[in-house]
C-alpha cells in the first residue's frame, strides 16, 4: 500500500486463525433492530439457536450459550464440574493449553501437565499411561484441546476417549474445540466427550463474544456435586431458563441472529463439504510451505491441523518482521508466534468463510512478502498449491462425469 494513502483498496486478508472474516449474510442477519429478549419473537430465535447449535456439536444433549469469549467457556467447563483441589490431567500442546492450565491453577485445581515440544498434538498412549498410574482415581478430568491454535496441531479426540476407557478411568473428558468446531469432524456424543468448549469467532463465522459448553449427562450429574464457586457460569440457571427458550440474563440477541444464519449456511454447504474444504485449503497451504523449502511447525503429519498452518522461518529470520512487512505491502494479517518459539514462526489461518481463491491470494501475498523480507525461499509455493487444488477439482469433475 502506498505510504501516502489512508485507504486500502479491496478487502483485508484476515488470515489469522480467528476471528475469521464474516460472511456478508451473517453480517446482514445481525444488522437488525434489537428485539425484546423476554418476548415471543426471541423465544423462537433462541429455540432455533439452541436446537441448531446441537447439530454442529453433534449432540442430542443441551448446549449452553454464553455471552463471553472462549476463555469464559473454559472457566464454565471447569467450575461447573470440579471441586477445589481436584487433580486434572492436561496436555501442553502449546500456548492455549498453557493458558487453560494456568486458569485451572488459579481456580484452585491441581493440574498435571503432560509436556510436549509444542510440535505435536496430545498422544492418547501418554494419557492412558498417566491414567493407569492413578490407581486411586484422583484425577477428576482429562482436558485436551482438539486443535492447538498456537501451533496448528490437531489431537485425536476419539482415540483419547478410547485411551481413557482402556485405562478404565472414570475421569470426565473436557475438550476445547474453539479452533476446530465447524471446520473439521467433531462428534460430542459419539466420541463420549463430557464437556465440549466452543467459540463463535472461528469456524462458526461469527464475531468474538459468544462461546459454548456442550454437556453430557455425566457432566450434568457432576455439576450437582461440584464445589468450585460459580454464579454467572452456573449451568443450572442456564439450563432451567433455556428449557423455556429464554436466558437467565440478557442474551446477545444480535449474535444469536447471526448464529442461526451461520448454522443454516454450514448445513447448506453440508458439514462434510465444509470439512473437505478445510482439508483442501490446509493441504494446499502445506504444499506451498514445502515448495518454499520452509518447515511446518507441526512435525508429525498425523497431527496436521485442517485450520491453521504454523510456518517456521530459518534461524536468524524474524517472523514478526515478516508479518509487519506483509501487512504494510499486501494488507494481510497472520497469526503471531508464542512461547519458546516467539518470533520464530507465523501462522496462516485457513478456516471459516475461506475458499480456494482466498487461500491462493493469501499464499501469493506470503510468497511475495517472504521474498521482500529476505527469507531464502524457492519460488513455486503458490504453483504447488494451485496444482493441488486443481487436482482435487479435477478428480471431482471426473467423478461427476461418470
Ligand atoms: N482455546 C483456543 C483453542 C483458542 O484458540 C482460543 C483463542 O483463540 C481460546 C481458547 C481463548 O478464546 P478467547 O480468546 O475467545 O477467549
Amino acid at each position: 500500500m502506498p505510504k501516502n494513502s489512508s485507504r486500502n483498496a479491496g478487502r483485508h486478508f484476515l488470515q489469522i486463525p480467528g476471528p475469521t472474516p464474516l460472511p456478508d449474510r451473517v453480517l446482514r442477519a445481525m444488522d437488525t433492530p434489537i428485539i425484546d429478549h423476554r418476548g415471543p419473537e426471541f423465544g423462537k430465535l433462541a429455540k432455533r439457536a439452541l436446537d441448531g447449535v446441537k447439530t454442529i456439536f453433534k449432540t442430542a444433549n443441551p448446549v449452553i450459550i454464553y455471552t463471553a469469549t472462549g476463555t469464559g467457556a473454559w472457566e464454565a467447563a471447569l467450575v461447573n464440574t470440579l471441586s477445589p483441589g481436584d487433580r486434572v490431567l492436561m496436555v501442553e500442546t502449546g500456548q492455549f493449553a498453557t493458558l487453560w492450565k494456568n486458569m485451572a491453577t488459579k481456580l484452585g485445581l491441581k493440574p498435571e501437565f503432560i509436556s510436549t515440544d509444542w510440535r505435536i498434538g496430545a498422544d492418547p498412549a501418554v494419557i492412558e499411561a498417566k491414567l493407569r498410574e492413578d490407581k486411586a482415581h484422583e484425577i477428576k478430568a482429562v482436558c485436551v484441546l482438539h486443535n492447538e491454535t498456537a501451533t496448528g496441531c490437531l489431537s485425536p479426540v476419539a482415540e483419547i476417549r478410547k485411551a481413557i476407557d482402556r485405562a478404565g478411568h472414570p475421569a470426565l473428558f473436557l475438550v476445547d474445540t474453539i479452533s476446530s468446531l465447524a471446520s473439521t469432524d467433531y462428534r460430542h456424543d459419539e466420541w463420549g466427550v463430557d464437556v465440549t468448549i466452543g467459540g463463535a469467532q472461528k469456524g462458526l463465522m461469527l464475531p468474538p463474544g459468544m462461546s459454548f459448553n456442550a454437556v453430557s449427562d455425566k457432566a450434568i450429574a457432576a455439576s450437582k456435586n461440584s464445589k468450585l464457586v460459580k454464579s454467572f457460569w452456573s449451568w443450572e440457571d442456564m439450563l432451567n431458563a433455556n428449557k423455556n427458550g429464554y436466558f437467565p440474563y440478557t442474551p446477545a440477541t444480535n449474535m444469536l441472529q447471526g448464529l442461526v444464519v451461520a448454522i443454516d449456511m454450514l448445513h447448506e454447504e453440508g458439514l462434510e463439504n465444509v470439512f473437505a474444504r478445510h482439508d483442501r485449503l490446509a493441504e494446499a497451504t502445506r504444499r506451498a510451505v514445502r515448495a518454499w523449502g520452509l518447515e511446518i511447525l507441526c512435525r508429525d503429519a498425523k497431527y496436521y491441523s485442517p485450520t491453521i498452518t504454523a510456518v517456521l522461518l530459518p534461524e536468524g529470520h524474524d517472523a514478526d518482521k515478516l508479518r509487519n512487512l506483509a501487512l504494510d505491502h499486501f494488507d494481510i494479517s497472520y497469526g503471531m508466534s508464542f512461547g519458546k518459539y516467539l518470533g520464530r514462526y507465523f501462522r496462516i489461518g485457513h478456516l471459516g468463510d475461506t475458499n480456494d481463491l482466498t487461500i491462493l491470494g493469501a499464499l501469493a501475498g506470503t510468497e511475495m512478502a517472504l521474498t521482500l523480507v529476505g527469507v531464502p525461499i524457492k519460488k513455486g509455493g503458490v504453483q504447488a498449491a494451485m496444482d493441488y487444488i486443481t487436482s482435487v477439482h479435477g478428480a471431482a469433475q471426473r467423478v461427476a462425469a461418470e
